[in-house]
């Protein structure tokens, strides 16, 4: 028995008009009602929340701000979901709506609820319907496209594979539109020798993707010993392959499992906002002894970042890390090199650590 998570991109689940591409979404979804009553079990990631709602809004153009992004999604999810369960039960498989957000996986009982509430469906042997809760997160909606939401859902539920649907064969040396040279990657074991290719930051009409966010996922998934697959959701027998573990597309093979899955997107997929910078005792504390950052290490502050956001840690020039700050960029500078009770006099509410331990990677 295997257990795979299957992502569709906002190109796959809708034309550039918005509306949604049965032909595709039927072939998927017999593929993995086969797939289902053969005994394995399968979770869908679906993007095309904003796509279908544009639609539904009549809007031309994918809209810019977050809050126009979010509402659109939250008119199109419903109508998105829909689908899928109207088309699996079709095939006699119930399906349930699962809305997560990156913040659900980095807080620890969020995760384990979130992990048990899967574990329960697939028991039921329900099909769960995943997408990024857009109405309060935005990682994804700003980059991404669900492609690390779907590498988290993989690590979650200790997937067997990780199938990311896209519009192209998978991953090419250069882009096969404009350069005739360019030849499809079978297989990638070195995640470092990809920096030479010129993979393309590019998104479709509708999503926000592209195909470096795919690479970053599979570089997630297989860091946590997840093998992934890259390959085209418009061929409609290229799913069935890669299921099956046969050659198609581009191949991730599993690494040896480093992190969990918050320090994983933290370490991969979440951008840094700012730095902040440590000196040489608090950088030798984070890097061997695992601490968290206090503001008395903290030296100098760059850039405009919010409580919550991602900074980059840095010993003088050289980045050692990423955190999740708890305070912003304006608190830092008026509490760094500070003692804690100094710090407790000017933001009495303020906690601690400047980056907790548990929300801080190293580079
Ligand atoms: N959660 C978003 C959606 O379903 C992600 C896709 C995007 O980035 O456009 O539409």
């Amino acid at each position: 028995m295997a257990r795979a998570v299957v992502k569709l991109g906002s190109s796959i689940v809708a034309r550039d008009d918005g509306s949604p591409r049965m032909d595709i979404l039927e072939a998927v979804c017999a593929e993995l009602a086969v797939r289902h009553y053969r005994g394995d079990e399968v979770v869908v990631v679906t993007s095309g929340a904003i796509a279908r709602g544009m639609r539904a809004l009549d809007l031309l153009l994918r809209p810019r701000a977050i809050d126009e992004l979010q509402a659109a999604s939250a008119v199109g999810q419903g109508k998105l979901y829909r689908v899928y369960d109207e088309l699996l039960r079709g095939h006699g498989l119930t399906t349930a709506q699962v809305l997560l957000t990156f913040f659900d996986l980095s807080a620890r009982t969020h995760y384990l609820n979130a992990r048990q509430t899967l574990r329960k469906l697939l028991d039921w042997r329900v099909v769960p319907v995943i997408n990024e809760n857009d109405t309060t997160a935005t990682d994804e909606i700003s980059f991404g496209d669900n492609d690390f939401l779907a590498a988290q859902v993989a690590i979650l539920i200790g997937a067997d594979l990780l199938v990311l649907l896209t519009n192209t064969e998978g991953l090419y040396t250069a882009d096969p539109r404009t350069d005739p040279s360019a030849h499809l990657v079978e297989r990638v074991t070195d995640f470092e020798a990809l920096s030479e290719l010129r993979i393309g930051h590019e998104t479709s009409v509708l999503g926000s993707g592209g195909m470096r966010s795919k690479v970053v996922a599979a570089e997630m998934a297989t860091a946590a010993g997840i093998p992934a697959t890259i390959c085209s959701g418009l061929d409609e027998g290229a799913l069935g392959r890669a299921l099956d573990g046969d050659p198609i597309g581009t191949h991730f093979p599993p690494r040896p499992a480093r992190y969990g899955s918050f320090k994983l997107w933290l370490r991969y997929a979440k951008p840094a906002h700012g730095t902040v910078v440590v000196d040489a005792g608090a950088a030798r504390a984070l890097r061997e002894g695992g601490t968290s950052l206090l503001p008395v290490g903290i030296i100098d502050v760059h850039g405009a970042f919010a409580a919550g956001d991602a900074v980059a840690i840095a010993e003088g020039p050289m980045v050692i890390g990423k955190g999740i700050t708890n305070y912003t960029a304006a608190e830092l500078h008026r509490v760094k090199g500070l003692k804690s009770a100094q710090v407790r006099e000017l933001l009495p509410r303020a906690t601690e650590e400047a980056v907790h331990r548990d929300y801080f990677v190293l580079a």
